[in-house]
């Protein structure tokens, strides 16, 4: 950094003093740290996404968001066994691959996304995910459609944003990063649709979240999945329903497979 970008960023600390999204204590941040470009630069298939790497990437994309204190927290991290893919999950899902449990630092940076609208740290959330499949596709092939679960119209118009979506809204310019043979895909956020209004999931059994969801969605575009593997997003896996009721109706509609990735797992 030059010696005017570092005067800069002086002024600009002092002025506007960056304030940690969870425990809202102001603390000071290495500007250089702020660049999510520098991040996908270094994108590296060869590379296994270890749980270290997997908690180092973390800290350095959500450094502009949270303090040191928040973000050394080790809790999401201890459990790997959410590091497996679960084969065969039930006979809708072929897989269910999550980055970490849904617990600590990571369930407060979600609810901050979803009921706070910290919608600036759907992006740095998503390129983390993004690395997760990066992972995948050292072993698999990539899907062909990347679908994030949808929200109800009404949901929508309370919330103003689907963060599933959000957490992939840039994987299509990510990919121009990647080689060519794994680049032919694409994220389609119009193909599937939620039709009926259901409760909030929160607080329901399995057994409750299975029928509330049972028949919640419609493929718009039928042809569009024919004959196509499918890969979901969404931010958390709770009991599954609601990735269940999706893949149910996309593979209805002539899907070859249904994969589920999500940021975190209960
Ligand atoms: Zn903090």
């Amino acid at each position: 950094m030059n010696l005017f970008s570092r005067i800069l960023n002086a002024f600009t600390e002092a002025l506007f003093p960056t304030r940690c999204l969870i425990c809202k204590r102001f603390y000071s941040i290495n500007h250089e740290h702020q660049q999510i470009s520098k991040v996908i630069e270094h994108l590296n298939l060869s590379e296994p996404l270890t749980m270290m790497y997997r908690k180092q990437l973390f800290q350095d994309l959500m450094r502009p968001f949270l303090c040191e204190t928040c973000l050394s927290d080790e809790t999401p991290f201890r459990f790997d066994r959410f590091d497996q893919h679960e084969k065969e999950y039930n006979r809708f899902l072929s897989s269910v691959k999550a980055l970490v449990r849904f617990d600590g630092t990571i369930r407060k940076l979600i609810h901050c996304l979803k009921y706070n609208r910290k919608i600036q740290i759907a992006k740095p959330l998503g390129l983390w995910l993004f690395f997760l499949w990066i992972e995948q596709l050292r072993e698999e092939r990539p899907s062909d459609l990347i679908i994030p679960v949808p929200l109800h119209r009404k949901r929508m118009r309370q919330r103003g944003f689907n963060q599933s979506y959000l957490l992939i809204r840039h994987w299509e310019k990510y990919k121009t990063q990647l080689p060519q043979e794994y680049s032919n895909w694409h994220v389609r956020k119009d193909i599937l649709e939620r039709t009926k209004y259901t409760l909030q999931q929160v607080g329901l059994l399995k057994k409750e979240r299975m029928e509330n969801v049972k028949n919640a969605f419609k493929v718009t575009k039928p042809e569009a999945v024919y004959g196509k593997s499918v890969l979901l997003i969404d931010d958390v896996f709770t009991t599954g329903a609601t990735s269940m009721a999706c893949a149910q109706a996309l593979l209805l509609s002539g899907a070859i497979c249904v994969d589920v990735m999500v940021l975190a797992r209960i």
